[in-house]
């Protein structure tokens, strides 16, 4: 059964959740420019992509998207990336950790670190998504996520605006339920990843994501082997592990920072 079947069904208010979250995005676009989404290619940014483009935000300087590929993505998630391309006028910058110490990791480590140990996880995601995280924000003023207060225990005191030490990070949908998420993408015909049509309501890196059964919880299929506390990979943990309000240490010399896309060109 596909995700829209099961999960489609909006708020009574839908309606107003939709004008807030673009007049957010507005207020973003002319506060904190340069502005750029950080998509995790999962339906809820497919969501903040969209509603950028029905804000007119492709239209506005100093407003990007990145994807931060980790190298253990789906296929299906990655191609995610053409998809957003080909439906919007935007160009996806695509960030990947640095291959000499991704590499020393494995061969020191293993390329199933980690399951070994919370310790080897958090340097295999340091490695892979903060590294690239730290040089896609590098110079930005705000940031756009598709946090949800519903999404996990964690993401419960998420605001509409944070403000990080260097940028503001804006999260357009706390408010919107699993439900408004799918309607939204039912009514709008917004190209999603088709795991989750197969039981993935979250993807991340293929070795921490499973399909979680009826009635687990929405994130049951990240990192499943931890407990529920250390369930997150740094990009939305605050120092007291109990609110997304840090941002990444830049842990990587301003100097590497290179879009995949022109190391390609
Ligand atoms: S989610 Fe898993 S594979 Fe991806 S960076 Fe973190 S530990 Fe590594």
């Amino acid at each position: 059964m596909s995700a829209i079947a099961l999960y489609a069904k909006p708020s009574p208010d839908f309606a107003e959740k939709l004008v807030h979250s673009l007049a957010l995005l507005k207020t973003a676009a002319a506060d904190y420019s340069p502005l750029t989404q950080a998509s995790s290619l999962g339906a809820e940014d497919m969501v903040v992509t969209h509603l950028m483009h029905e804000a007119g935000l492709f239209d506005t300087a100093g407003v990007s998207i990145f994807v931060l590929d980790t190298g253990m993505l789906h296929a299906e998630t990655v191609a995610l990336i053409g998809r957003i391309e080909e439906r919007y006028p935007v160009k996806v910058d695509v960030y990947r950790p640095d291959l000499e110490t991704a590499n020393a990791f494995v061969q020191a480590n293993g390329s199933e670190a980690m399951y070994k140990s919370l310790a080897l996880r958090k340097q295999c995601c340091h490695i892979r998504k903060m590294a690239p995280l730290a040089r896609a924000l590098a110079g930005k003023k705000g940031w756009l996520t598709g946090l949800r207060r519903e999404q996990s225990a964690a993401r419960a005191e998420v605001h509409d605006i944070e403000q990080q030490p260097e940028r503001a990070k804006v999260n357009p949908l706390v408010e919107w339920t699993q439900g408004d998420i799918w309607h939204c993408i039912s009514i709008n015909a917004i190209p999603y990843n088709p795991l989750h049509d197969q039981f993935f309501p979250s993807i991340g890196c293929a070795p921490c994501t499973r399909a979680v059964t009826l009635g687990e919880d929405f994130r049951s299929g990240r990192w499943w082997w931890e407990n529920e506390s250390a369930k997150e990979c740094g990009l939305h943990v605050a120092a007291d592990g109990t609110h997304e309000a840090q941002e990444p240490a830049a842990f990587e010399p301003l100097s590497s920072i290179i879009p995949i896309r022109e190391i390609q060109a």
